[in-house]
């Protein structure tokens, strides 16, 4: 004997109605089947808002109509796909329901009040009319099908609208009254009867512990739930996109689970199936051919130690605190007494070690009344202040990860406190079940979905999202946006998702949550007129629940770098190829760094000196090792590197200057290069690497000019005066030659000063060979000497930058990338 239960997902229209028949009676081919039936979609729902308005005075007429006349919709579809359908049982008991609730509809408007046991009645009536829909469509196809009254059968007891089924004196009713067998016996879920043969609600959603009930007290072989997902995955699915479908869960498990907010499966429904061992599949009535998840001996086929990540919101906490709280006994006793009288239930408790207080999470709808119990309880102790007045929290959630394996694997706890702080989620309160086979956090509840995300990234290695937001798409932005385009595929086969959701220039902005087609961006980027902020960015990454979000700044301008303190407390990475920031005062300079600690989130500027050359990570590894930089001297201008070089072949500073400008290796104006500035501040970017304290002020600056020259008016005014320039170089370069020197255009570090000047150097030196825009750096420390390290490729180039920019942009993943 199995029991398939179908949720009202599964009953929504015809289609699936039909599609649930179908598994129906294909089952009952093979083996006895009892059905468990919700109602139809949200059939319930809307019976709940019928009350609401009676109460209040909505419009329930035309609610009661639109009910009825979605349940004949239903019928009426069924029929025309079935041909003829016996209507008697479906009609009467529709219509009969429908009359019942305008009678008990006109008394609760008269009362002002709904009591429970109307309320039960008037909620449950979708599952009578899903019943006997099922019946009849169950006979047409030529299957013999009977109904099971609830209110008979099932014993329950309890409130009226969260009644528990006793199974033990309900498996009588079953021995007693057997049901007809080679029939399809039909069930509404949601119902039972209490001791006075009244009709009593299981809590909503309760149709899957009707099943669970249903199959204890026949002690079938299985319990099937089916419903609108191929099982239970390891997160809602409508949370996270890449959610882990679960091959099989342990009962405690798909408790924990359940009772943490998996609403795939009520919290009830294990209890009586785990008693009789009968196992559950939870199964998709659109997909049958699904394998669904078992849920019964956990057969490790998952291989992982927390099986799933869920969510419990519409909570508030509670704080009882003060010195009378103390070793004093029967405290907690007293707190709990007073939440059960006033029927309030307690969702998580913890209480510090010091018993100085005690919290717990209550539903929001509770306030009101926990409130007046704790005030009415405590009044003698909140007047002596021997407590203090109890706090509430309002507007908090609940994570909790689930499995059995976290009892003997490490490190679980941490790992999933440092996802909360990765996505700045401040942690409320910690709560630990003694069986360790669930940990809890509560947090507020508007970071749910950021939370949910960073620990189903962090703790199942699933994918890894990267969210880019570039500023500046001209040269490198754009560059880069193209190589992304290229890499996403590869990247994707690896599991890191890399997505370009915001585009802004001068103009504008482009924003898209999901992510910028990346085919069309140059056009789309035409016209474009929303203003680039740090305020628009950061609400475009909330509401998208973004959490991994990477600025990155390809401007040259020192506004944007201004705005890195704040895109690092809003959340953002920060990677950058402009070097305003890194040579912005040694205040900011310090504040950048430690607005990036606190909120976790990643600076990086590799990209700020010798262009895709791993010049920064090189030095900070040398540094953190213990090495100390004694001296530096480097070429650290692909356009002097070009100029220079040509002098040594004997053309003049004028001619080199005119060919790199012409091939674009200078700036647009040449004197941003000449001027050595450029040079200057990457040199003081690997002085404060190395630990200097140095201003952009303290670097000094020989230009690459001749002493006094003017460099005034427009470019290409100061271009035609160049050449007055050569004869000074010409001189400076017989000169060297004669002692075997060429000229080169350096920035040196040495006893803690930093010097851009023309120097002289011979063939020993590293930067002899370096010309044709390459670049050098030769760093002498104290393991690197008298040979010191040296780094040489090409230090410019829109293509090479750009890589060195993506780099930057993979590796605020960090030690996510190794996985
Ligand atoms: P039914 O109408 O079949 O009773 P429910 O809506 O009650 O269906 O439950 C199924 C829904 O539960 C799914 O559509 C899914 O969105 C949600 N859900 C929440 N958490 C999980 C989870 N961990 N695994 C599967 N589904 C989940
Ligand atoms: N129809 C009821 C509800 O919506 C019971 C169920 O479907 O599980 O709560
Ligand atoms: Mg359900």
């Amino acid at each position: 004997m199995r029991v398939l239960k179908f949720g009202g997902s599964s009953l929504a229209d015809a289609d699936r109605f039909l599609r649930a028949a179908d598994i129906i009676a294909n089952n009952a081919q093979q083996e006895e089947v009892a059905v468990v039936l919700s109602a139809p979609g949200k059939t319930t729902n809307k019976l709940v808002a019928v009350i609401d308005s009676a109460l209040n005075g909505g419009e329930v007429d035309q609610q009661i109509n639109e009910v009825e006349s979605s349940l004949f919709d239903l019928f009426g579809e069924i029929e025309a796909v079935v041909g003829s359908l016996n209507s008697e049982g479906f009609k009467s008991v529709v219509a009969d329901s429908m009359e019942n609730l305008r009678q008990f509809v006109h008394g609760i408007a008269l009362l002002g009040m709904c009591p429970d046991n109307v309320n039960a009645r008037i909620i449950s009536k979708g599952e009578r009319a899903s019943v006997q829909l099922m019946k009849a469509v169950l006979e047409a196809k030529g299957q013999p099908a009977s109904l099971i009254d609830p209110v008979s059968y099932l014993i329950a007891q309890g409130p009226s609208l969260e009644a528990m089924v006793d199974v033990e004196l309900s498996s009588q009713n079953f021995r007693v009254h057997p049901l007809p067998k080679g029939h399809v016996n039909i069930m509404p879920g949601f119902t039972a009867g209490n001791d006075k043969g009244e009709l009593v609600t299981l809590g909503r959603n309760g149709s899957d512990y009707s099943a669970a009930v249903l199959a204890a007290c026949l002690r079938a072989d299985c319990c099937e739930i089916w419903t609108d997902v191929d099982g239970v995955y390891n997160c809602d699915p409508r949370l996270v996109d890449d959610a882990r479908l679960l091959k099989s869960l342990s009962y405690q498990e798909a408790m924990e689970l359940s009772y943490f907010g998996a609403s795939v499966l009520h919290p009830k429904t294990i209890a009586p199936i785990a008693q009789f061992h009968i196992p559950c599949l939870i199964k998709n009535s659109f997909n049958p051919q699904g394998a669904g998840t078992l849920i019964g001996q956990d057969t490790g086929e998952d291989n992982l130690a927390i099986k799933g990540i869920t969510t419990l919101s519409d909570l508030l906490m509670v704080n009882v605190s003060g010195p009378g709280m103390k070793g004093m006994v029967g405290m907690a006793s007293r707190v709990f007494g007073a939440m059960s009288a006033a029927g309030v239930s307690i969702v998580l408790i913890t209480q510090s070690s010091s018993e100085y207080s005690i919290s717990f999470c209550i539903e929001s709808e509770d306030k009101l009344r926990a409130e007046r119990a704790l005030a009415d309880c405590f009044e003698l102790e909140l007047k002596d202040g021997l407590l203090e007045p109890v706090e509430f929290i309002d507007d908090l959630a609940i994570v909790t990860l689930v499995g059995d394996g976290m009892r003997t694997s490490r490190g679980v706890a941490s790992q999933f406190f440092s996802s909360l702080a990765e996505v700045n989620v401040n942690i409320v309160a910690i709560a630990q079940g003694s069986s360790e086979r669930a940990i809890s956090a509560v947090i507020p509840e508007d970071k749910i979905s950021e939370a949910i995300k960073a620990c189903h990234e962090n703790l199942f290695n699933s994918k890894h999202f990267l969210d880019v937001f570039v500023v500046g798409v001209g040269g490198v932005g754009g560059e880069l946006v193209d190589q992304i385009e290229r890499q996403q595929e590869k990247l994707a086969e690896k599991g890191i998702v890399i997505r370009v959701c915001g585009l802004a220039n001068s103009k504008g902005l482009l924003l898209d949550g999901d992510g910028l087609p990346l085919e069309s961006w140059r056009d789309r980027m035409k016209d474009v007129s929303e203003r680039f902020s740090v305020a628009a960015l950061a609400a475009h990454v909330q509401r998208n629940h973004i959490i991994n979000p990477v600025l990155v700044d390809c401007t040259s301008s020192e506004e944007i770098a201004n705005q890195y303190a704040d895109f690092l407390a809003a959340g953002f990475h920060v990677v950058t190829p402009n070097k305003k920031a890194n040579t912005a005062s040694m205040a900011y300079y310090h504040q950048l760094r430690d607005i990036a600690r606190s909120s976790r989130r990643k600076l990086m500027y590799e990209t700020t000196v010798g262009a895709g050359l791993p010049v920064i990570e090189n030095l900070q590894n040398l540094i953190a090792a213990g090495d100390e930089l004694e001296k530096f001297n480097g070429i650290l201008s692909g356009s002097l590197s070009y100029i220079f070089g040509k002098l040594d072949e004997g053309m003049t500073l004028s001619e080199a200057t005119n060919i790199a400008k012409e091939n674009g290796f200078t700036e647009p104006d040449p004197r941003d290069d000449l001027s050595g500035m450029d040079v200057a501040r990457k040199l003081l970017i690997l002085a404060r690497e190395a630990g200097m304290n140095l201003e952009l002020e303290d670097v000094e600056v020989d230009q690459a000019l001749p002493p006094g020259f003017d460099d005034s008016g427009s470019i290409d005014e100061f271009m035609a005066r160049l050449p007055e320039a050569d004869g000074y170089f010409r001189d400076l370069s017989a000169q060297a030659a004669e002692e075997g020197k060429v000229l080169r255009y350096v920035g040196e570090i040495l006893d803690g000063r930093c010097k851009v000047r023309i120097a002289a150097v011979d063939e020993n030196d590293p930067m002899y060979k370096i010309k044709d825009g390459e670049n050098a750096l030769a760093f002498y420390s104290r393991y690197y000497q008298p040979i010191p390290l040296v780094l040489r490729g090409y230090g410019a180039g829109t293509e090479v930058t750009a890589a060195g920019v993506f780099s930057d942009v993979m590796r605020t993943l960090g030690w996510k990338l190794g996985v």
